[in-house]
């Protein structure tokens, strides 16, 4: 079927394919007043069984049609103001735009001759970003998958700049809060069982660099070496930032390797109001920032960017078909020498056409609406007693759960959240997240969308506290 390869004879039906989908997508988003169907994996399991992979449609309308049942319909719509569980943001329209193209285009970012300007363009946004963080002029990055592949390669840095062959002495320390592809990257980069230290959190969240310090001492009372400090610059459950000055300050007493996991915090970097919550992040040997978070970026859009640009010369692998050697000595930028990655997309043209169209500070606009929303949201909760929320948010995230008056039992009140999560994501109403609190489950609300307004949150509350006495009438005709 050549005639579905985009070339110069297909444009135009290139333009035909692409606009129906768009309107598809366009018109579903239009029609969709609530996040979720709430459809069970039962329900729609069976449309995708019966689907013969081997029996194409030959049609695109058609296709879409059957992508309306099996997908469209029923899929969660982060753009919702009522979607608020996990790390998901609506996309700015610009950055889908920019999607479009990559995909079209199909530009590689591993060598020059797959991509030309787009390489440029790439170093220019890693440039940008490393100028907003403050880490200097031998800075340097490369655009990854997410935040996970950045904290690996971050890692593997940090691993290779610690000059041992002794992996079992290696440790890393980061807090309670983290994100576990610390612990992933731990494992992948060949360090024991025993390798990530965690370090207590005070009661906002944020690292107790008491307790760093005494690690420390005890990593060099103990002769293991600390091969990198990993502090998180907005924690995914509570949005806590570490204290990176004096975490900064320790990590240059001892010599070691600072990562700062700005996943989700990097929004900050644009924000109008709140860039001082990040300082301290240029005291950084290395940084994760997922744009696919905070920027309003469609998924995949994030980058790992270093101080010091030689210390990427530990992914640097050559190989004569690609990157030969002789290359560097060309002055050919070969983006390839950076990354975890060979094969790579053009993830940064969604960032350009983001600050093209509407500039850092449309972005950090919407980001401080979200942690604004945040901060009201947070009054609103303490002041209900029927909720109890865990900490003041320094980001967008609530943790809170119900306490339904007269309970006391703690796990029915462990059951009774559960149940009200369950049963919000099965009506499709909202969609909120949960973990745990000192092994108590909670309930959370990331909020990413500016769209939400406190009247949502104040609607999605009102249905978690009829859900849990819902949970606890039956509770009671159960032990009846
Ligand atoms: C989301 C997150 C990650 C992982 O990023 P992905 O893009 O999901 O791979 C890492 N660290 C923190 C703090 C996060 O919130």
């Amino acid at each position: 079927m050549r005639s579905h390869l985009l070339n110069d004879l297909t444009a135009e039906q290139y333009c035909r394919s692409v606009k129906e989908g768009v309107e598809r997508v366009a018109a579903r988003i239009a029609a969709t007043d609530r996040p979720f169907t709430g459809i069970t994996v039962d329900e729609l399991a069976p449309r995708i069984d019966r689907i013969d992979l081997d029996r194409p449609l030959g049609d695109t309308t058609a296709a879409l049609d059957e992508l309306e049942e099996v997908y469209l319909r029923d899929a969660v719509y982060f753009h919702h103001p009522r979607y608020v569980a996990h790390l998901n943001c609506p996309v700015v329209i610009p950055a889908v735009l920019g999607e479009a193209v990559l995909s079209a285009v199909n530009s590689s970012l591993d060598t020059w001759d797959q991509s030309a300007g787009g390489t440029l363009i790439e170093r220019k946004l890693i440039d940008w970003t490393t100028a907003r963080t403050g880490l200097g002029p031998a800075a340097d990055g490369v655009f990854t998958s997410g935040g996970t592949q950045s904290n690996l390669q971050a890692l593997l840095l940090a691993r290779e700049e610690a000059k041992t062959d002794d992996l079992a002495r290696l440790r890393i320390l980061t807090s309670g809060a983290s994100h576990f592809s610390v612990r992933k990257a731990a494992k992948l980069l060949g360090l024991g069982p025993d390798a990530v230290i965690s370090v207590p959190v005070d009661p906002d969240k944020r690292m107790r660099t008491v307790c760093l310090a005494r690690e420390l001492e005890r990593c060099r009372r103990d002769a293991l070496v600390p091969m990198a400090v990993v502090a998180t610059a907005g924690t995914t459950d509570f949005g806590s930032i570490d204290p990176l000055p004096e975490i900064a300050e320790l990590c240059a007493q001892h010599g070691v390797w600072l990562h700062v996991d700005a996943a989700y915090g990097c929004g900050l970097l644009v924000s109008p109001t709140r860039r001082h919550l990040l300082d301290g992040i240029e005291h950084a040997d290395s940084v994760t920032v997922d744009y696919h978070k905070s920027f309003f970026q469609p998924v995949s859009s994030s980058a790992v960017l270093v101080r010091d640009a030689s210390t990427l010369r530990h992914a640097t692998y050559h190989a004569d078909y690609l990157n030969p050697r002789r290359a560097v000595l060309e002055r050919i930028p070969n983006q390839v020498d950076k990354s975890l990655q060979t094969t790579r997309r053009f993830d940064a043209l969604k960032l350009w056409m983001t600050l093209r169209v509407m500039g850092a500070d449309g972005i950090g606009r919407l980001f401080d609406e979200v942690c604004d929303l945040a901060a009201e949201g947070f009054r609103m909760l303490a002041a209900d007693p029927r909720f109890e929320v865990v900490v003041e948010p320094a980001l967008s995230t609530l943790v809170f759960r119900c306490i339904p008056a007269g309970v006391t039992d703690p796990a029915e009140i462990d059951r009774a959240n559960l149940h009200a999560r369950k049963a919000l994501f099965a009506s499709g109403d909202a969609v909120i997240a949960g973990t745990t609190v000192d092994d108590r489950h909670y309930l959370k609300f990331t909020l990413l969308n500016p769209e939400t307004t406190l009247d949502d949150l104040a609607v999605v509350l009102d249905l978690i506290a009829d859900h849990v006495e819902q949970y606890l009438g039956e509770s009671l005709d159960r032990a009846s």
